[in-house]
């Protein structure tokens, strides 16, 4: 076998009896695309106190730093330059009860489905819809993830983290987190700022089951009934059939947002395309899917280099090949916003977090 630098074991750096620092780090298995690039420096702290410890190490003075959870929102555009920081607390702890509800704060190392199925296995409601999100617990409020109809918004109550730079913990209310459609200000003011260490949650014991979303209903009838084990199992059951697997076909689900636009440019929209699918939002704003618009520009199944447009899903762009880059997905992504702005003069933005 040739001995390349890339099949050399990464090499450990010591920073205390318990702790150490991974040096030119492997990320395939971290990143959904599972783009080949490495790390400069990794490392998954447990607690607070570690990660106060990693930060301080001097031998990452000045280094930049990148909060990464399960990689299933990101795309690497090549090697990081600095310390992949993975937090790694792993906690689910009931801090208060009612007789309707259960609040309970989990560590940001959480993997989102299994507190999802903790949720449903007790008997608590709110999350049962956001089942089988891939990633981690410390990353849900970044985007405020959302799936059939529920928002995480609607049950988190107070996000903990430290701030990168100062160092100091912080504790937002659900209020000061400025939470809207795929948003948060950890994607806006705070974008690259701050490590989340644990998202507190309010859960139902009592609770309705929204079904009104993508066949759920059916699928849920099918199983054997409202209950929350089988829309648990419906959604599971849904997003199987419909999204490409991560684990087999590198993609991180949904690759744009559905704009919002003014009610005024949506109408001219209808005008040309009559059956354009628009959800009419309050205020004047309507939201088109990018799905679609993608489609109807004929990318659905289109293949670029090593990079293509899902076949059943167009808002889906994988890893084809195996081979892929940051470079072949953004120059597909780039293609896309072209012909969509061409064809509805609509720009898409993109829900991936693009990492240089
Ligand atoms: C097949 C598939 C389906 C998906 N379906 C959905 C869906 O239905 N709805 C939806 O909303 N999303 C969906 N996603 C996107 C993704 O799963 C979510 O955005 C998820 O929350 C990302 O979690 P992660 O731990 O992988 O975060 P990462 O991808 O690791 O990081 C995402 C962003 O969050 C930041 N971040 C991560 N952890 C922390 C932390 N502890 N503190 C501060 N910042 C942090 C990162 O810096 C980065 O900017 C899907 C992805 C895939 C691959």
């Amino acid at each position: 076998m040739v001995i390349t630098p890339k099949n050399i074991i990464a090499i450990q750096i010591r920073l205390n009896k318990n702790m150490v620092l991974q040096y030119d780090y492997p990320l395939k298995s971290h990143n959904t695309f599972h783009f080949d690039v490495y790390a400069e420096y990794f490392s998954a702290p447990r607690n607070v106190q570690e990660i106060t410890e990693v930060l301080t190490a001097p031998i990452l003075k000045n280094k930049s730093c990148f909060v990464l959870g399960g990689g299933s929102n990101v795309l690497f555009q090549s090697n990081f330059k600095g310390l992949i920081l993975k937090p790694d607390i792993q906690s689910i702890q009931v801090i208060h009860q009612t007789a309707q509800s259960v609040w309970v704060e989990v560590g940001a190392g959480v993997d989102w489905d299994s507190f999802v199925e903790w949720s449903v296995s007790k008997g608590h409601y709110g999350i049962e819809n956001l089942s089988l999100i891939p990633g981690n617990v410390g990353a849900s409020p970044v985007q405020n993830i959302g799936a059939y109809g529920t928002e995480i918004m609607d049950v988190i109550t107070q996000v903990n983290g430290i701030f990168l730079d100062s160092l100091e913990t912080f504790s937002f209310k659900n209020s000061q987190c400025e939470f809207s459609y795929r948003n948060s200000i950890f994607k806006n003011s705070l974008k690259g700022k701050t490590i989340i260490t644990s998202v507190e949650f309010v859960l139902g014991k009592r609770g309705n089951i929204k079904t009104s979303y993508g066949g759920v209903a059916q699928e849920v009838e099918r199983l054997g009934g409202y209950s929350l084990k089988n829309t648990r199992q419906a959604i599971i059951n849904i997003r199987e059939a419909k999204l490409p697997d991560p684990a087999v076909i590198g993609n991180v689900g949904s690759f744009f947002k559905n704009p919002i636009v003014e009610n005024t440019v949506m109408n001219k929209i209808i005008q040309e395309f009559p059956d354009a699918p628009i959800y009419k939002l309050d205020e004047g704003y309507s939201k088109i899917p990018a799905g679609w618009m993608i489609e109807q520009c004929g990318w659905k199944g289109k293949t670029l280099g090593n990079a293509a447009v899902h076949k059943n899903q167009a808002l889906v762009l994988i890893n084809k090949t195996g081979l892929a880059n940051g470079q072949d997905i953004l120059a597909l992504a780039h293609e896309i916003e072209k012909s969509v702005k061409l064809k509805f003069g609509i720009e898409i933005s993109k829900e991936v977090n693009v990492v240089s």
